[in-house]
């Protein structure tokens, strides 16, 4: 059997219209398997970054570990409730004012808090000391031109040796130069408003627990997408 999975989800901790409690409930009473809160860390050395950190729509350091710790308690409830396994992630938020410079990268079962300021190699380099998943999110070009996060496609031949997996899918977005590349994927909602629920999501034929999850998109061995819909 396959677990259904959404790898990409905001909640008030950051630009999310719902609190954390409630969409691990909206999850966990549609059915999912396994989900990943990734809520954003900006990037605070421009203007965009400094005025998202004014309105806490970041994670900062000083409340990283309250953010891990209630996403690990959430986890008990989901396992208890659901048989739903919640992993804390975080999306690395780049944001420049030309997508070509921007980048966003979720880092899935991060321990540690890693700022976004930091260069690439860097945050590559401790997110997989940190053993966590890296993954490119929309990686090409969206529907909505404001949202467009480009540096890492244009820059693949650079990067792609740190990154496990790309989104192929984000939420409405399919981006197919990911499978004419044959780069190892998954499919996310991209999670921001209850209606999001119902978007791309990935399908693992793995056990559900943390290592075998992130074990499957690496190896990218039984990894599929559905279109989650109402
Ligand atoms: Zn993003
Ligand atoms: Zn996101």
């Amino acid at each position: 059997m396959m677990l259904l999975c959404d790898f990409h989800i905001h909640t008030k901790y950051s630009d999310g219209s719902v609190e954390l409690r409630r969409t691990i409930d909206l999850f966990g009473q549609a059915g999912f398997d396994v989900i990943a809160i990734t809520d954003h860390v900006v990037n605070s050395d421009n203007s965009i970054g400094k005025l998202a950190h004014r309105f806490r729509l970041s994670i900062r350091e000083n409340n990283f570990d309250e953010y891990i710790s209630s996403i690990r308690q959430e986890a008990e409830r989901a396992i208890d409730k659901y048989g739903m396994l919640v992993i804390p992630g975080v999306e690395i938020s780049k944001n420049y004012l030309s997508s070509y410079k921007s980048a966003h990268i979720l880092l899935i079962d991060i321990k540690e808090f890693i700022p976004a300021c930091w260069s690439y190699e860097m945050i590559f380099l401790e997110a997989k000391e940190q053993d966590a998943l890296i993954v490119a999110c929309h990686p090409h070009h969206t529907t909505d031109i404001a949202r467009d996060t480009l540096f890492l496609w244009n820059n693949r031949d650079k990067y792609a040796k740190y990154i496990d997996a790309w989104e192929i899918a984000n939420r409405d977005d399919v981006f197919n130069v990911i499978s004419l590349k044959k780069y190892p994927y998954i499919a996310n909602s991209d999670f921001h408003k209850t209606r999001h629920l119902y978007s791309w999501k990935t399908l693992l034929n793995c056990e559900k627990n943390i290592e075998s999850v992130k074990n499957c998109i690496r190896h990218n061995k039984g990894v599929a997408i559905t279109l989650f819909r109402n």
